[in-house]
């Protein structure tokens, strides 16, 4: 069945579902990728700091997939800000490629203005086809939108069914921003896996949890890129085009939404500590 496809703010059709490779390690990467092209996916998400953008680039090149077939998505590291198209070149050499589809910013932080300058540029340069951020939570990302030349056409954040993001996606909206997903099962947190309202609605269409997760995010008009290493998973994660949740079962869904992050407390200065933590990387 054909991916569906979401226009982007300046026309560009972008597959819905992807493969992401991030804890892919570099030995496994290739395999993966191409394992994701045979099963049909025609969106890969890396990013610099995942250290496998080679990897992505050479499991493309041997796919047989022409280029312009697949939607390749990194990601500038914030330590890369300041380097602006140095930064951007070294990842089409490493991928391969003479231009990206999708472009972002990874973080929020250092100098994310002349990050983003330097997308603007490599955009009109032609080098990507499209630009945007990620982890921008509402306040980073109205500021940013609201003083840049081409707001963000993406902004890819923690989005499941246990922290939908709904009044963030009312914000891109305003800016005809598509909002993208990552870790769309929670990374399996939560219980995620064996939940129980999910699993009766799976039942219903014989679908597995992941399924009903995944397709409540499309339903919505998310962008997803679950990540799996193992082919029967990803031909899973993909198999989610042929059954459609009623109203009753996304209502029932909507209520997991606890607006909050598995992964850092925003308010309670986790992403602080989580960023004094990066400092090491940087
Ligand atoms: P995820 O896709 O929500 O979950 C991946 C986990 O679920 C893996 O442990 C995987 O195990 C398991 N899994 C996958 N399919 C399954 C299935 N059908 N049944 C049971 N288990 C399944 O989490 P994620 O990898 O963190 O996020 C996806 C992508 O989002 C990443 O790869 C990356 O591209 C992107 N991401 C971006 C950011 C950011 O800061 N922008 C942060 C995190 C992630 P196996 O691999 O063993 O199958």
């Amino acid at each position: 069945m054909k991916i569906p496809t979401v226009k982007l703010s300046n026309g560009i059709e972008m597959p819905q579902i992807g493969y992401g490779v991030y804890q892919v390690t570099p030995e496994e990467c290739e395999r993966c990728v191409l394992d994701a092209l045979e099963t049909g996916y025609r969106m890969i998400d890396t990013a610099q700091a995942y250290h496998n953008e080679q990897q992505v680039g050479k499991a493309i090149a041997k796919s047989g997939v022409k280029r312009e077939d697949i939607f390749v998505v990194t990601k500038m590291w914030m330590s890369q800000y300041s380097l602006g198209q140095k930064s951007i070149d070294e990842s089409l050499r490493k991928l391969g490629t003479d231009y990206v589809d999708l472009m972002i910013l990874h973080q929020p932080f250092c100098d994310r203005y002349s990050g983003y300058r330097a997308l603007e540029e490599a955009y009109k340069a032609g080098k990507v086809r499209a630009i945007g951020v990620s982890n921008h939570f509402a306040d980073h990302f109205i500021d940013l939108a609201s003083n840049v030349e081409i707001p963000p056409m993406v902004n890819q954040m923690e989005t499941h069914v246990f922290n939908q993001q709904e009044q963030l996606r009312g914000f891109e909206k305003e800016f005809g921003c598509a909002h993208m997903a990552w870790s769309p099962m929670a990374e399996g947190r939560n219980g995620f896996f064996t939940n129980p309202v999910l699993s009766a609605i799976g039942a219903k269409y014989g679908k597995s949890v992941a399924q009903v997760g995944l397709r409540y995010l499309l339903q919505n008009d998310v962008i997803i890129i679950p990540k799996s290493t193992h082919k029967e998973r990803m031909q899973q994660n993909l198999d989610i085009l042929d059954f459609s949740l009623s109203d009753e079962d996304m209502k029932s869904i909507r209520a997991l939404d606890t607006r909050q992050s598995l992964f850092f407390d925003h308010h309670d200065g986790e992403v602080s500590k989580m960023f004094m933590g990066w400092r090491g990387l940087v």
